[in-house]
């Protein structure tokens, strides 16, 4: 059986957000008795395509570039993705008309991409790594080995030195959790004591970045008809304190009756008081949080505990994960005994507990 960190096989950030932040079972059912998957899906060649094509944008200075190039540009990425991918025999999952969305893909993403140009802040930073493989050994005695990648280190013109990670999906964790995120923790820490891959050599950045930074690319798409929305003070939910100070900032306050003029809609509640216009982008895209030494030493000691339960086995079930888990049916398998393999690879459980014919 396959376990991270034994035989110097190393931990992989992924491994231990999944086992501490959602659920030990589900992290030994996908990581540790995990297959090749069958098939991959879209969102995942889009989110590779956009990585390179930021990439490429930072190598090349491409701050000027049109939309035609941008799309071009991001073609190309998404070939790459698809056709030259380390996982490129494993077959994309599109959907029944390949070229319609694709060609969503290619528009949504130039818009992302035509706004991430835009940005002083994007344009003005010196870029210190990027897509950078690490090397990360932390440890209490034991020593865990961890290897990743991450997305960016950038410097500023002030000094400040923020780590980026950036994402293609819709979701945006609020700010209570942007602060206990493991992968987060983990590559704050290969910044702070590991070593990156950078132009053939192993170099050291040797302190923790002043920021981290969730970058949300989605944010980057812009409104397509002046859109009412509600104040953010009056909403449910929670959002991130970039997020709050751009919305404050940005958002276009009115009268309820200009609002229903200017919309065209005249069915809006008294909630609607502020509206974004054509074109406006729908959010900040770097949602950015800080932390203290004290906070990462103390996830680096529940990293240590994490890493030590895994290479002895142990993984215990969150049943206030299961609702939408994709391995229940497996997880129900497990414990019932219903599956020999499980219980001749582990011991979660001792054998006897479990009932086999
Ligand atoms: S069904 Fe629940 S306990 Fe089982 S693996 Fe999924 S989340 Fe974990």
């Amino acid at each position: 059986m396959n376990r991270f960190g034994s035989n110097g096989e190393a931990f992989h950030a992924s491994i231990i957000s999944s086992y501490v932040s959602y659920c030990g079972l589900a992290t030994k059912f996908q990581y540790i008795h995990g297959e090749v998957p069958s098939f991959r899906n879209v969102r995942m060649i889009n989110g590779t395509a956009l990585h390179t094509a930021l990439e490429l944008i930072h190598e090349r200075k491409l701050w000027d570039a049109t939309d035609i190039d941008l799309q071009k540009l991001f073609i190309d990425c998404l070939r790459i993705a698809e056709f030259e991918h380390d996982d490129h025999e494993v077959p994309v999952f599109w959907n029944e008309d390949k070229d319609a969305q694709k060609s969503v893909l290619i528009n949504d993403a130039t818009i992302m991409l035509r706004n991430y140009v835009r940005k002083t802040e994007n344009r003005n930073c010196k870029i210190i790594l990027s897509e950078a493989p690490f090397e990360l050994s932390i440890g209490d005695g034991t020593q865990y080995r961890f290897e990743g990648r991450i997305d960016q280190l950038r410097e500023y013109p002030d000094g400040t030195l923020e780590l980026l990670d950036f994402k293609s999906g819709v979701r945006v964790p609020n700010n209570d959790e942007m602060r206990r995120m493991y992968q987060f923790a983990i590559y704050a820490l290969a910044v702070r004591e590991g070593k990156f891959q950078k132009d053939g050599e192993m170099i050291n950045i040797g302190r923790l970045p002043d920021q981290l930074t969730w970058y949300q690319l989605k944010d980057h798409m812009e409104y397509l008809k002046p859109t009412p929305v509600a104040p953010i003070e009056e909403r449910n939910g929670k959002y991130t304190d970039s997020y709050f100070k751009w919305f404050n900032k940005q958002a276009i306050t009115h009268s309820l009756d200009e609002i229903k003029k200017i919309t065209g809609n005249n069915r809006l509640r008294a909630l609607n008081k502020v509206y974004f216009n054509t074109g406006h982008e729908k959010g900040p895209g770097r949602h950015i949080t800080k932390i203290t030494d004290h906070r990462i030493n103390v996830m680096r000691k529940s990293i240590i505990w994490a890493c030590a339960a895994i290479r002895m086995n142990i993984y215990m079930p969150n049943p206030s994960a299961c609702t939408g888990c994709r391995f229940v049916d497996t997880c129900d398998m497990y414990l019932d005994g219903t599956d020999k393999e499980f219980v001749e690879a582990d011991s979660f459980l001792p054998a006897e507990a479990y009932q086999l014919n």
